[in-house]
């Protein structure tokens, strides 16, 4: 399966973050899967690749052609695919998934999940959509999609695809 992950392009300030996403990249890693993620070497991104190569899985990169520039690419993936800008890259990326992730992040990985989710709802999209909710760091976004049910904006037939996860384990299940 290929598991498309969206995260942190930075490491953040809890060490838990790097244990857990060194965890997660070892599974992928030795599971027989294949990482699909944004392909740079920074934050929780590059600890992510550089766990699922060492554990000896495929790790493919999605990095538009301005962070390239920057240098920011992780040199060791099985492959890189050189996009021109972002939308291009995020609709490389659900092409390619089988399953996405958001690991905990930023704007940019709450950019990319959220088309996730609204591609889920909408049922344009068959495939699970999963929040890592590492020591309820999503407590507030799950809190705000039930909002969105009880106000009558959303329905939970539409959010049936989405599923928040606080381990590994549940994970593991919820892809098994
Ligand atoms: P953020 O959550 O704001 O740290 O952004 C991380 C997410 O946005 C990743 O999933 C990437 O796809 C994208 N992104 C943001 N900054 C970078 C970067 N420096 N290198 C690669 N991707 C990035």
């Amino acid at each position: 399966m290929n598991i498309t992950v969206y995260l942190g392009a930075n490491e953040g300030n809890d060490p838990t973050l790097r244990e857990a996403v060194a965890e997660l990249g070892t599974w992928i890693g030795s599971s027989g899967n294949r990482l699909i993620y944004g392909g740079s070497k920074c934050g929780l991104m590059g600890v992510l690749a550089e766990n699922v190569i060492k554990a000896g899985g495929e790790a493919i990169g999605v990095e538009p052609q301005f962070f390239i520039d920057e240098e920011l690419q992780y040199d060791e993936l099985t492959e890189l695919i050189v996009t021109k800008d972002m939308p291009e890259r995020k609709a490389k990326m659900i092409e390619l998934g089988d399953a996405f992730i958001a690991f905990p992040g930023g704007t940019g990985t709450l950019e990319e999940i959220s088309e996730i989710m609204a591609m889920v709802s909408l049922g344009h999209l068959d495939a699970p959509c999963i929040l890592y909710n590492l020591d309820g760091y999503y407590d507030s976004l799950k809190a705000f999609m039930n909002k969105m049910i009880e106000k009558g904006l959303s329905t939970v037939e539409r959010q049936k695809g989405i599923t928040f996860a606080s381990t590994l384990d549940e994970i593991r299940e919820i892809l098994s």
